[in-house]
Formats: C-alpha cells, structure tokens, sequence
C-alpha cells in the first residue's frame, strides 16, 4: 500500500467498484474494504435490479417510490435515478452482467409496491451476477489496487476539507462487530494486547490484487499485527453500505456499522433522515444470532402467500415493505408466535427451483422444502434509508469526500425504499460522484499533511487507541444517532 492515491474508495460494493470504473484511468485509485470481496451486502442483492422499461411506465415508477417512500422523497433525486436507469443497464450489460430473457427479450419481474413488472434480474443472485462482473472489470484496470482487511477508522480533515483516510489493517471486525450487536454491551473481544501501533509507523501487506508502487510502504509485520496506517488522497469516496450490524437481526453483513455515521458526527458531515431504517418483513426464522437470510420479495411477486398458524392467508403480501411487516407483527402478537409462513407450495416445483435455486438451496440446507411446505419467516432490520447527505453528484457538506450507495442519503428513497431501487441507485450516484471529481479534479497540496496529523493538532484521531476501542466508540456513537435512546 502507497502512503498517496490520486482517490481513495472506502467499501468494495457495486457503489465502490462502480465509481471506482467510471474515474480516469490516469488516477492511481485504492479500493479498501474491511472484510474480503465478497463480503458487502452488494453479493447479497436477490431480487434484482429496476429500470425504466418504457416511458409509457414512468409516471407509474415514479408514483410506486413516492409512494412507497410515503412522499419524503426528493423528487429531483427520483426523477433522475429512473430517468439513468436506462444507460445503467446497458452499461452493465456491457460490462458482462446477464439479466434474464426469454427468446432474447427481457424478463420482467414484480416486488411488493410496484404496480407494474420492471424488475430485471438473474436467477435470485441478482447481486452476485453484477458485482462479480463488475469486479472482474476493476482487476483488469491497473490504475486501481484493492486492500482487504483494510478498515477507515477516521478520516484526515482539516477545516471541514479531506485528504485522505486512517486505515486499520489485518483487524478483526467481525469479532468486533458481532460482539457489541449482540450483547449490546461494551464489549468487543478480549484481546487487550491487540494494540495499534503509534501515529507514523506504517507498515504494509501486499495488497489483495491491483499494482504497487515504488513510493510501497515496507513490510515488517505479521498478519496478526493490528497496524495503523495514514493514507493521503484528493479525493475519498465513501462507499461503506448499510447498518445492519447495529442490530442484532438483520439481513446485512455484521460488519455494516454505520461508521460512517459515527465519522459524520466526529467531523461535523451533514446527516439526512438517519431514523428511516427499513425492515424486510421476511426473512427465513432461526433461533440462532447472526445475519439472517433473506427471502426476497420477488417470492412474493411470483405468487407466495403468507400464513397465519392456521394455515389462513392473513394479508396483502405486496403491500409496501413497512406496511407488511406490521401486519405480520400484528399477526405474531395476535398468534403470541415468533414468525409466521410463507408458502410456494402451491406454484409449480420445478418453476420455483428454477426461479430461486438460491432460496431453494439454502432453505434445504435449514431443513425445508419449500416446494413441499411452508417456511417460517420474521421480520429483521434490511436497509438504511438515511445516511450521509449527499447531493445529485454525491458530494458531501465535506470538501473533497464524496459518498455514494446505501451509506449515502439523496433523499430518493424517502421514509421507504421501493424494492429494487436500491442498486439502481447506488450506481446511478457511484457513476455520478466519479464524473462530479473527474470534471472538477483539483489535486490537494498534501505537504503539511505529515506533521500536521502527526502533531498535538491531531490529537482525537485514533493512533493512541486500539482498533477495538474505535470499533466500540464508532458502534455506539452510530447506534446512538440511528436508534436514538437504544445505548443508554
Ligand atoms: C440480503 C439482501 C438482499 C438485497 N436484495 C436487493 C435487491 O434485490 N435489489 C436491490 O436493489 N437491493 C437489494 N439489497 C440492497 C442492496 O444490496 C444494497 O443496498 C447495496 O448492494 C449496497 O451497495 P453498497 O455498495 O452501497 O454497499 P455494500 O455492498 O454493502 O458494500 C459496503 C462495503 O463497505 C465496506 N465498509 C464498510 N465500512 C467500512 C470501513 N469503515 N472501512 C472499510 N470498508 C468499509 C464493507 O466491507 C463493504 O464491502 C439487498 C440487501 C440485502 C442485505
């Protein structure tokens, strides 16, 4: 890892990998994430994508967001994301991403809240398909290196202007992070000796894969050393996806915190609606903690029903995301039960295995058919509305920081995200803050950096702290501001 990128993207998501494609190919880019590839809640994506099929159905996309978003929404946000959505698509095509079709044309299919079919999707790992390809594309640039393992725990700021990040290399955030959702206590792991080193001593790993330069820090630790390493740029990207991991059962990656809520507190970044937190009104039941799968609403598009105890059909399962899961809580208050059902059982086997091998698969793998029975589901936390204010080019109240994806806020999805909107989105910002920087690029003068954030005026920035003792901070201090009250 170089001290110096031209940009520096926090998150390997389709937000970060995208931008990360759409920036000059002269610009020396690192992508850092905080755990491996695959693990971002882009991978995860199973329903699907949507997108403007016709301009006979734009009134009606725009009204199903608006509606479902219960009109919070910014209707500039919206008009845009629908109206990029066409070129997003062709452009992920030609990037190798395969969507469905049937005698060459598009398949189509619905989620809950949309009044019409403008879902495209693959199989049910939509996600996977895209980011894979588009992973695929960023290793073939030798202009962009990516660091697993590599965690922002701040940010260099001076006088509300960024020029660069603090990383954390070779930690273990999943420990970290699991522990705190959990227990809801402070406590994170019990390896006190794991200490940061000192400001100023930067080390380095080889990275995952991408170049490396003549100016490389030098190695001398090993992979269990926890290191502190400053790296400057001239422009961040922040692309760190959800928070999931705030809650004890939810549908993304336990590693989501929210930190970047937690810097924006830190360093005065402007917020936007951080209490719209959206459930998933069905995820497959387990005793056990951890992330829970999800059963993508598309099941529910192509014809699920929903159960009572007693085998009744309870509700309408393509209301509005929000709305259906106070309908099923109703209904589990009422039955005094912890989930209800759901079933397929009476659509066609071989459709359903073919639809959702995924769903399929790995409800198998917990013991049920779903081709033969019913599958117990429960709401769990899914998707953060709010986040970082950004606006239509995904610039921050920050200088120089840009965000984009499930961290960012541009208000589209207002109280409620529509199903499907959400990597539209996160692309159609991705691609916008990467045209935003390459039109306006203005390199930073870094060369008071050094002795600057090394000084008594850095003092607050986490080198005299263990890495655990910021993921700790960095989790209440976001948990605080998303669900206000919860860490008293
Ligand atoms: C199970 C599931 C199914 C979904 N299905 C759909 C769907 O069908 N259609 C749809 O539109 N949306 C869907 N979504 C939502 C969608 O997948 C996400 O909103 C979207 O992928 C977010 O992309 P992203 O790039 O913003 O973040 P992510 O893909 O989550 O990536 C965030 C990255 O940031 C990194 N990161 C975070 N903090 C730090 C830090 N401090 N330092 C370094 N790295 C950091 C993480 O390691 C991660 O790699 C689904 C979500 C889930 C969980």
């Amino acid at each position: 890892m170089k001290k110096k990128y031209d940009i520096v993207i926090v998150g390997n998501g389709v937000a970060g990998l995208f931008a990360a494609l759409h920036l000059p190919k002269d610009k020396e880019i690192a992508i850092i994430t905080k755990g491996s590839m695959e693990e971002c809640d882009s991978y995860l994506a199973q329903g699907g994508i949507c997108v403007l099929k016709n301009e006979d159905d734009y009134a009606s996309f725009f009204e199903d967001t608006m509606r479902a978003g219960h009109y919070k929404n910014d209707r500039a946000a919206v008009e845009l994301m629908i109206r990029s959505s066409q070129d997003i698509i062709k452009e992920l095509i030609d990037f190798g991403v395969e969507f469905e079709r049937k005698q060459g044309e598009f398949t189509y299919t619905k989620e809950g809240a949309h009044t019409a079919s403008r879902i495209l999707h693959h199989e049910d790992l939509t996600g996977k398909e895209i980011t894979s390809k588009l992973l695929a594309r960023v290793e073939e640039r030798d202009n962009i290196s990516i660091f697993e393992h590599t965690t922002m725990v701040d940010i260099l700021e001076k006088d509300n202007e960024c020029f660069g990040v603090m990383v954390s290399r070779n930690d273990d955030v999943h420990g970290a992070c699991d522990g705190l959702a959990i227990d809801g206590n402070s406590h994170v792991g019990d390896d006190n000796s794991i200490k940061a080193k000192p400001a100023g001593v930067e080390q380095d790993n080889a990275p995952a894969q991408g170049n490396s330069g003549d100016e490389d820090i030098a190695l001398d630790s090993a992979d269990s050393n926890i290191e502190i390493v400053k790296i400057y740029s001239d422009y961040v990207i922040w692309a760190c996806g959800g928070v999931g991991g705030l809650y004890k059962h939810s549908t993304n990656f336990r590693h989501l915190t929210g930190d970047t809520v937690a810097l924006s507190v830190k360093h005065n970044i402007e917020l936007k609606d951080v209490n719209y937190v959206q459930l998933h009104p069905t995820t497959l039941f387990a005793k056990i903690t951890g992330r829970r799968f999800l059963i993508s609403e598309s099941v529910r598009g192509e014809g699920a029903i929903l159960l009572d105890k007693d085998g009744n059909r309870f509700v309408d399962e393509l209301l509005p995301r929000d709305r259906l899961t106070e309908k099923i809580k109703e209904q589990m208050a009422r039955e005094g039960t912890d989930h209800v059902r759901l079933s397929v059982t009476h659509l066609d086997a071989d459709e359903v295995k073919k639809r959702f091998p995924n769903i399929y698969k790995t409800c198998l793998e917990q013991g049920y058919d779903i081709t033969k029975e019913p599958i117990p589901v429960v709401p769990a936390q899914h998707y953060f509305m709010g986040g970082v204010k950004v606006d239509l080019d995904g610039r921050t109240s920050m200088q120089r920081l840009y965000a984009a994806g499930e961290t960012a806020c541009n208000g589209v999805h207002g109280a409620n995200r529509l199903a499907s909107n959400s990597l539209l989105e996160s692309l159609v910002w991705a691609k916008r803050g990467a045209e935003d920087i390459s039109k306006n690029y203005v390199s930073a003068d870094h060369s008071w950096c050094e002795e600057y954030f090394e000084k008594e005026s850095s003092e607050g920035y986490v080198p005299d702290k263990t890495y655990v003792e910021t993921a700790e901070e960095y989790f209440y201090a976001a948990r605080e501001k998303v669900r206000p009250g919860f860490n008293g």
